[in-house]
């Protein structure tokens, strides 16, 4: 992909895509497409299918199906993270350059932004190593499990109460 990454761009390497690796061409792809592009953020399968539902007639089913298209031609970033639900991301047009906090016990992932950790990785330089992009994951507890953990509403094998909030 170019240095143009439009909307209208995105779409043309789509399409040009789907064309290469003889996948239909459905109106119902694009319209995951056009909503997945102007989403901000995080997002999984159900938020998607709850947002498409209200103006759009599309399955869960398709929406899995195309989310995997999408990943495999590099538009959207998965996250998987162990047991829970894959999030996703666009992979282009989002400025938003960030870092994850993950919750281990429920899942959640949280963005945030550290100019000094993005510099000091993107200026590492690698003898046999040509570094394209990156993602950095924080492992740890999200704010709502740490005070269901402290009233006793939910138990975490090993834990130990020495972090401080997110
Ligand atoms: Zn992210
Ligand atoms: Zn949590």
């Amino acid at each position: 992909m170019g240095e143009e990454n439009s909307y209208e761009a995105i779409h043309e390497y789509f399409t040009k895509y789907l064309r290469e690796h003889k996948h239909r061409r459905t109106p119902e792809r694009y319209a995951i497409l056009e909503h997945v592009y102007s989403y901000e953020g995080h997002f999984n399968a159900d938020i998607l299918y709850n947002l498409m539902k209200q103006d759009y007639r599309v399955s869960l089913a398709t929406i899995y199906n195309s989310l995997d298209l999408l990943v495999e031609c590099k538009l959207i970033i998965k996250h998987q993270l162990g047991n829970q639900y894959a999030q996703y991301e666009r992979a282009f047009g989002n400025n938003n350059l960030h870092h994850h906090l993950i919750c281990t016990n429920c899942g959640k992932v949280k963005e945030f932004s550290d100019k000094p950790i993005r510099v000091a990785i993107q200026s590492k330089a690698f003898v046999h190593f040509k570094m394209s992009h990156y993602s950095l994951y924080l492992y740890g507890i999200c704010g709502k499990c740490k005070d269901e953990l402290k009233k006793g509403i939910i138990h975490i094998p090993r834990f130990t109460e020495d972090s401080d909030d997110f």
